[in-house]
């Protein structure tokens, strides 16, 4: 039987980052349920996100694009531009988690061992047992850990793009009717382009054909070269903790609004290794509250005064606001679009 002082089930962004954050001080392991580290997937960060917390265990290799124009649309196509020299970066996730891990250190990794069950401080996986102190569930949008700490599951919309031939914007779109509950988006990878909805109600593929063709100002060419579905999670747990286990990442769920949860990701494997150092998980949610539940309190009100805005009323306040300028990415232009409105 294994034993370690922290075990981390998850060897995506989260679970490497916590790894990093607490190897020199513990004895860790991290367990991955796949056979290799690091999938596909193009994502936005904005420029602190990648300067300050990515940079440093990833290098500049995993950036795809930088974004220098950023588009908002309205569902009747009036859009607000923020122009600014890398005002985030399109990242290279896979690759992202590929370079995290080659930096890890002592770190003891666990490749195609999935876990099934926790029995106090035991987890059992297909393969063996492992023994922790500390349990953290990095495990991602399907968490196994998740169920052993909360019944709440975050909300979740059905994702489909494709990534197709040709230049595009980088954008998102407020297609409302389309994209119910989540938006449209469209990310230049330099030289092809991510087209993407997401939606609360199901039959996403047949909403994706309406919205390319309701869009098709926002790329030159159309010949698909990759096609996905997924989930993204749209909501937080509130309960992220119990005893000595604790959630984070998309364990805990996420907010994409803002294009932010990989920002939530690695901020709490940061608050949870401070945590972790002090020897107890108690305060971890209480700094959760700290340093992200203004954040992400702001995030719920602004999508509820989305949700809630006619159609015709967004057309106006994006032509009224043409100009403007805001920090962030997303949630900064929604919120300076909103002020009126709340
Ligand atoms: C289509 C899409 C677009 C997105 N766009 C953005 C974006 O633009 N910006 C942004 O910030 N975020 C975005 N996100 C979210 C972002 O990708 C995640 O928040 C981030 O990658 C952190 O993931 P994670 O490490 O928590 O989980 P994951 O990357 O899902 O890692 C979890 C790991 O746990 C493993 N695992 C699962 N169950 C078990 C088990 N029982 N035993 C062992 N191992 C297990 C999995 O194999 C996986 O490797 C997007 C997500 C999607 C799906």
């Amino acid at each position: 039987m294994y034993e370690f002082d922290v075990v981390i089930v998850g060897a995506g962004i989260s679970g490497l980052h916590a790894a990093r954050q607490l190897e020199d001080e513990f004895k860790v392991a991290l367990v991955e349920e796949s056979s290799s580290i690091g999938k596909y997937g193009n994502r936005v960060v904005n420029r602190d996100v990648f300067s300050k917390q990515l940079k440093k265990e990833t290098g500049e290799e995993i950036i795809i694009n930088s974004i220098d124009e950023f588009n908002f649309f309205s569902p009747g196509g009036k859009r607000v531009i923020i122009k600014e020299k890398n005002r985030g970066f399109i990242i290279d996730k896979g690759k992202a988690e590929e370079e995290m891990f080659k930096g890890l250190g002592s770190t003891f990794t666990l490749l195609n061992t999935k876990v099934i069950e926790i029995k106090g401080n035991e987890l059992i996986t297909n393969n063996n047992k492992i023994k922790f102190n500390f349990l953290v569930g990095a495990d991602g949008t399907f968490s196994t850990i998740r169920r052993f700490v909360t019944n709440e599951k975050p909300i979740a919309v059905n994702a489909y793009y494709e990534v197709v031939e040709g230049e595009g914007l980088t954008s998102c779109v407020l297609a409302k009717d389309i994209a119910d509950g989540f938006y449209g988006w469209s990310l230049d990878l330099n030289g092809e382009t991510e087209l993407g909805i997401g939606s609360l109600s199901g039959n996403v593929h047949e909403r994706f054909k309406t919205f390319v063709n309701s869009f098709k100002t926002l790329y030159s060419s159309y010949v698909p070269r990759l096609r996905f579905r997924g989930i993204i999670l749209r909501s937080v747990v509130d309960k992220k903790v119990k005893d000595n286990i604790a959630l984070i990442g998309d364990a805990s769920g996420g907010e994409p609004l803002m294009g932010s949860s990989i920002h939530k990701a690695l901020d709490e494997a940061e608050i949870l290794a401070r945590a972790i150092r002090k020897g107890t998980l108690e305060n971890y949610e209480k700094k959760w509250n700290e340093k992200l539940g203004k954040e992400f309190k702001m995030q719920e009100k602004i999508r509820e005064k989305l949700e809630a805005i006619e159609n015709e009323k967004l057309d106006e306040l994006f032509e009224k606001n043409k100009n403007l300028y805001s920090e962030g990415l997303v949630n900064g232009l929604f919120k300076e679009l909103l002020k009126e409105e709340t």
